[in-house]
């Protein structure tokens, strides 16, 4: 392969391409935008470039690159590896994470003018295009979809159109060459810390538990020892001081950390308890909201070891830190340290590899703790640390289970009962807040009896059925097991059969004419949009203290609401009944987290769930807000039905435009791995092939093929045999049929 490069230089003459041939053994490591050392002209020296494209051949007589610098170590290089054999992708793909963000060619332009964003705003104001929308003079139905996202989201990027409402951005070009939206040059903040002026504080006396947890992450510091602690404690219990003291030890050792938040709480109030303790000078922050810019100062503060901290969403654990002495993962159960795209690892893996490889400590902490997580405390691979009490004794908030059958019976058809009706009556006059709270996730929709709250389940695999509106099925996502809808419920043989899939739109509505007088907010997918537009909804609901705040999971992150004194699940049922085996374990967490929400302050807050299944243990645990028994009891069902952490499961995925193309290769994916467990005898359970349970998505028809195993050498040369065999992408007769593998995912969708 050879590689065009650009050198390094102000020299005029110097402004163009030049051709190097790319050694062997570099060819895996070498990327448009790599950094290289190349032989020019009549020196000795090597002269610094740039890899701007990388193509076969070259026409000319060239020389070797003598040398990448990526700015990547050798450790990383080997992690890259280590990473693309277990997660099935290119070592290029792992690599892209760990280089400094905008040197890619495709980057850099952007990073030059990057104070500088385009924003859309609409430029006819909106009653001229409803005129035109009802006149018929504007018919496009892409044009009026993107046009009422902008008028709801003034200020957005058009990626953020394109994503949203999954329109093109040649149509978005069509309205603004006609018209009807304008591009506006927005400046962007380069550093993202600039101009806070944050007090001090210094070290807490921390209490009897908190030195406990302390002194054994501690010891395990002076000992240079990699070991792994999780530190289990409810919302409050000051684990958070306990994370800021660790770092201050190891920072006086001369060493830095990383610790890593979810994007959806990695807030400026959560960045701010660091600078108060640290200093603004020692931080670095990395998220998803940065711009290109940003991310490459902040990554090179840390490069430079200036930045002894940094605090970040899940790809910040791949920041090129100096003498790496501890990583924590706060929140650790979280979704989002999954990643969905490629590379898909899972940002604890990384961490016990770099844990390992630093001879560090690393420490997870959660209140409701990934059960994989905390079945390694009850094996030992893992410690536990636990903080029992709320750290300034903020009492935890009392929670009442409203059974909505009985509702039912009682003629009240709404999405509201009786009981939280009248608690949010008297909050509002007693001028407090509230927070409805709608866990409805993806698009599934589920079949439940109102009378009796029976859910209809797979046979095989216990798995709630998802109902087909296209041919009026009810189906098992994992085994494909399907079955007629039922008019009656086989439990009580009640009519009142009900298909689940109700929003938060509709909730706004209901409120809106319940409580006329009240002030609401909604925040969901739909109104999230814009960058810091989360953040914005939830500042705006606590500084104008907005009555009530109606929103998806997103409500549960980050924010500490002080007057938010009751909580109301709508229907917990909601994450109960979603095709996935965490559906318990999810609904425990979300629960659990949004009970939290509410009343962290003197008052003792008050939390509402409804719920057509109170007898269902996730919901009796988190009334109870008992983690243990919740872990007890799920756990030996994993355990009878053979779900993680018990084995490990891979979803091997395969779509294409062609449904016929895709089915084959399915089959023959299938066959051959079919074969290969006979005939070696492995330990392995494979499911056959068939339709996942988005069929189709944007045209592409998708199957795939479940495999449960103990993951290892045996499964990883499998897989890779399979995908060396059958292609990374395989041609079927029209349209390409594309192979992903996907370790442990979270999304089943
Ligand atoms: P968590 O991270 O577990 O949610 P935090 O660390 O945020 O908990 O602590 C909750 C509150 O208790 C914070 O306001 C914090 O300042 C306070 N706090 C934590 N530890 C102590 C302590 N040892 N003494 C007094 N207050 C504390
Ligand atoms: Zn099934």
């Amino acid at each position: 392969m050879v590689a065009e490069v650009i050198i390094n230089s102000k020299a005029k003459q110097l402004n163009r391409t030049f051709d190097y041939n790319i050694p062997k053994e570099m060819e895996s490591i070498i990327l448009v935008g790599s950094k290289v050392l190349v032989p020019f002209g009549r020196f000795k020296k090597l002269e610094e470039a740039h890899v701007v494209k990388i193509k076969e051949k070259s026409e000319y007589e060239i020389k070797d690159i003598a040398k990448v610098e990526n700015g990547l170590t050798n450790n990383q290089i080997e992690l890259a590896n280590w990473m693309a054999k277990r997660y099935f992708c290119n070592v290029s793909d792992c690599i892209r994470l760990m280089q400094t963000p905008g040197t890619n060619a495709k980057d850099i332009n952007k990073r030059i003018q990057d104070k500088k964003i385009n924003v859309v705003y609409l430029k006819k104001n909106f009653e001229e295009i409803n005129f035109e929308i009802e006149t018929k003079k504007l018919k496009s139905e892409k044009q009026i979809k993107i046009l009422n996202f902008v008028k709801d989201n003034e200020g957005c990027t058009i990626p953020d159109i394109e994503m949203f409402t999954d329109c093109s951005r040649a149509i978005v070009n069509t309205l603004i060459k006609n018209g009807y939206l304008e591009i506006v040059e927005q400046k962007v903040e380069r550093n993202p810390l600039e101009t806070k002026n944050i007090e001090n504080t210094s070290n807490l006396k921390l209490t009897k538990e908190q030195q406990e947890a302390f002194d054994k992450v501690s010891a395990s510091i002076d000992y240079n020892e990699y070991e792994e602690f999780l530190l289990y404690g409810v919302t409050g219990s000051g684990k958070t001081e306990v994370y800021l003291q660790l770092i201050d030890k190891v920072i006086k050792k001369e060493k830095s950390a990383i610790v890593l938040v979810p994007e959806i709480s990695l807030t400026p109030q959560t960045v701010d308890r660091f600078i108060a303790r640290f200093g603004e000078e020692n931080i670095a922050v990395l998220h998803s909201k940065l711009s290109v810019g940003e991310r490459y100062d902040q990554w090179n503060k840390i490069k430079r070891g200036e930045a002894k901290i940094v605090i970040g969403a899940r790809s910040a654990i791949f920041a090129p830190m100096q003498d790496l002495g501890l990583i924590i993962i706060d929140e650790e159960h979280d979704q989002s340290y999954k990643s969905e795209t490629t590379p898909k690892y899972h940002t604890r893996e990384i961490a016990r590899y770099l844990a390992k490889e630093n001879s560090i400590c690393l420490v997870e902490g959660s209140a409701t703790p990934d059960l994989d997580t905390y079945y390694k405390t009850q094996t030992g691979e893992i410690e536990l640390l636990k903080l029992t009490k709320r750290a300034n004794n903020a009492k935890l908030p009392e929670v009442e289970v409203i059974d909505l059958r009985h509702e039912l019976e009682q003629g009240n058809k709404s999405m509201i009962s009786g009981k939280l009706h009248q608690a949010i009556k008297e909050n509002l006059q007693n001028h407090k807040q509230t927070i409805l709270f709608l866990n409805r996730r993806g698009f599934s929709t589920f079949v439940m009896c109102r009378d009796c709250g029976h859910t209809i389940k797979c046979k095989n695999c216990d798995i709630t059925l998802t109902y087909h509106a296209s041919n009026k099925k009810l189906k098992c996502h994992y085994c494909g097991y399907e079955e007629e809808v039922v008019k009656e419920c086989p439990e009580c043989h009640g009519k009142n059969i009900r298909y689940f899939g109700a929003g938060t739109q509709k909730l706004e509505e209901q409120i809106n004419l319940l409580f006329p007088e009240a002030t609401t907010i909604r925040m969901d997918v739909d109104t999230v949009t814009k960058k810091n537009s989360h953040e914005e909804i939830l500042n705006k609901f606590k500084n104008e203290n907005i009555d009530i705040l109606i929103g998806t999971q997103m409500v549960v992150k980050g924010h500490h609401f002080p007057n938010v004194t009751l909580v109301g699940v709508i229907a917990a049922d909601s994450s109960l009944n979603i095709d996935d085996f965490r559906a318990t374990e999810r609904t425990f967490q979300i629960l659990t987290q949004v009970a939290g929400r509410a009343g962290r302050e003197e008052t003792q807050g008050k939390v509402i769930i409804q719920t057509y299944n109170p007898d269902n243990f996730s919901i009796e645990c988190a009334k109870k807000q008992d983690y243990q028994l919740f872990y007890d009891t799920e756990i030996m069902l994993r355990k009878q039905l053979k779900y993680p952490p018990f084995c490990d499961i891979i979803v091997v995925g395969v779509s294409s435009e062609n449904k016929m193309s895709a089915f084959k290769i399915t089959e023959q994916l299938h066959k051959y791995l079919k074969n290969r467990v006979i005939t070696e005898n492995l330990g392995i359970m494979l499911y056959k092939g068939m339709p996942a349970p988005v069929d189709k998505i944007k045209n592409k028809y998708r199957f795939r093929i479940i495999i449960k195993c103990k993951f290892g050498d045996e499964t990883i040369n499998l897989i890779n045999d399979m995908l060396n065999e059958y292609g990374q992408t395989k041609e079927g007769k029209s349209g390409s049929v594309r192979l992903s593998i996907d370790l442990n995912p979270n999304n089943w969708l």
